[in-house]
């Protein structure tokens, strides 16, 4: 089935202050001591990037106080955000959520609803939480559609 979870691409935290949540994850869960932390304009988004137990981890801290995680904080307290789930066809994905009556919530930073294009692959977000996590998928790009991505972005 097209439409199956293969795995989970990413656990996205809404933290207050991404340094000191990942100075956490290095003391107590051994993350290297050189774990970046990403500033993303576009997204105005400070992220810290890292692999755990095989899965990607991002802690996800909003520049301004209006911001999608902050504004989250707000109402929910620090904590797991979202989990972005791995499919082979997005669009099968979305087909089968639809179906079973989920409807899209549109990407905050690119104000897209429904499947488009990111840096690592096309994703899309759910409009229904499951156990109060929201539902992100991805479907990662071939070599040749991230080569197509990163030509049209200029990168
Ligand atoms: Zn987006």
């Amino acid at each position: 089935m097209s439409e199956e979870v293969r795995a989970i691409k990413h656990m996205a935290f809404a933290v207050r202050d991404a340094r000191a949540a990942l100075e956490s994850y290095q003391r107590f869960l051994g993350v290297p001591e050189d774990t970046e932390i990403h500033e993303y304009q576009g997204s105005r988004n400070r992220v810290a990037l890292f692999d755990l137990g095989g899965v990607e981890y991002q802690l996800c801290e909003s520049m301004d106080p209006d911001g999608r995680f902050a504004t989250w904080i707000n109402e929910h307290g620090e904590g797991l955000h979202h989990i972005c789930y791995e499919v082979e066809d997005i669009d099968a994905a979305l087909e089968h959520a639809v179906k079973s009556g989920a409807a899209l919530r549109e990407c905050k930073a690119c104000k897209i609803t429904g499947s488009h294009p990111h840096p690592e692959g096309f994703v899309a977000f759910l409009d229904n939480d499951a156990a109060g996590i929201e539902i992100e998928f991805m479907q990662v790009y071939t070599p040749e559609e991230l080569k197509e991505y990163e030509s049209v972005k200029g990168i």
